[in-house]
């Protein structure tokens, strides 16, 4: 596939930071994968198909899996639905994954989780073709990223680093700081940091003067799931800053006035230090469901017909 990065945007230049335009990123990659389907489509080729499985009646889930149907249909790729009641059992998922496996109009599954407490994710997840895993949670895909091998590797992380892209043409030697661990986008990103040479560091909640260990950071990406919490003084002047984190907080009227949304970066203090910084919302966000079209393209591409 084409490297992504030196043809995306380079921001748009305000006082302080380059703001990290994340929905003209996240277009210019669906309009990407949408072409790359035409082109296949045009050769006769079938065009790729996302089996999207949501249990239970989560209204979040619901509306994750509408968004995701909706993008996976604009790129001309075939979107098939599975919605199941809360009570679906354990096995009757697993018999469905098996039937989404054997199916070749199926090149990606996605389940959305979470899954109703008397499923075991673990087991949903590893039982997905890895070949078709477009999360890239699968442990067979998490080693492959971690061995440097070719890999479905998660959604966020992958967006995170084509928006780092966007700004930096060259990533060999920077000090990264990413805050967060957890699988789906910790050691993914970290993983992914370390693929390009960067020097990794992952901070999480143990980790002693967290705001020492982020100044040394050029590349800061923050995974945390707490409102502003890495303030403008934590930050080296000039560093790349990804903000994934995603909080509902009161509005400024206090309680019970409009919520907002606000990263885990305190993004006014910080753009006035950084070199680039995603906002909350609009950053890392849209990125999302656009990398998750490119993974099944990719899968597609991968796939033997
Ligand atoms: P998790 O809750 O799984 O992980 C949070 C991580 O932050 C943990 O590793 C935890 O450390 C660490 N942490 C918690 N408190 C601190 C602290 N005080 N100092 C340092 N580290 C801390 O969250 P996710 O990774 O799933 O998500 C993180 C954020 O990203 C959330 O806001 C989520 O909503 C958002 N998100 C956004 C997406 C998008 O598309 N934009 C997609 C996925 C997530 P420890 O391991 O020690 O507990």
């Amino acid at each position: 596939m084409r490297p992504w990065g030196e043809d995306h945007d380079k921001g748009t230049r305000m006082a302080g930071a380059s703001i990290i335009d994340g929905k003209s990123v996240a277009a210019r990659v669906r309009a990407d994968v949408a072409a790359r389907v035409a082109e296949r489509v045009a050769q006769g080729r079938p065009a790729p198909g996302l089996a999207v499985v949501l249990v239970g009646e989560d209204p979040a889930s619901q509306v994750y899996v509408r968004n995701k149907a909706g993008a996976t249909r604009e790129v001309g790729m075939a979107s098939i639905e599975h919605k199941l009641p809360a009570s679906t059992g354990e096995d009757d998922l697993l018999a469905l994954i098996a039937d989404l496996n054997r199916r070749p109009d199926v090149n990606g599954i996605l389940v959305q989780l979470p899954l109703p407490k008397h499923i075991d994710a673990a087991k949903v997840i590893e039982a997905i073709d890895p070949a078709k895993d477009v999360d890239g949670f699968h442990p067979l895909n998490v080693g492959r990223l971690a061995a440097g091998g070719q890999a479905l590797a998660p959604c966020t992380p992958t967006g995170c680093l084509i928006l780092v892209r966007s700004v930096r043409r060259e990533l060999a030697g920077l000090e990264a700081v990413v805050i967060g661990r957890s699988n789906i986008v910790g050691k993914p990103m970290a993983q992914l940091l370390l693929a390009a040479s960067c020097t990794v560091t992952i901070a999480h909640s143990r980790t002693r003067d967290l705001p020492a260990v982020v100044r040394r950071a050029d590349l800061v990406v923050a995974a945390v799931g707490r409102p502003e919490m890495v303030r403008g003084d934590w930050i080296k002047p000039g560093a790349t800053v990804i903000d994934v984190g995603v909080n509902r907080v009161a509005g400024p009227g206090g309680p019970g006035s409009r919520d907002r949304l606000v990263g885990d970066v305190a993004y006014e203090e910080a753009r006035a230090v950084a070199g680039a910084i995603t906002p909350v919302p609009g950053g890392v966000g849209p990125m999302t469901i656009a990398c998750l079209l490119r993974n099944t393209l990719q899968a597609a591409e991968m796939a033997q017909f």
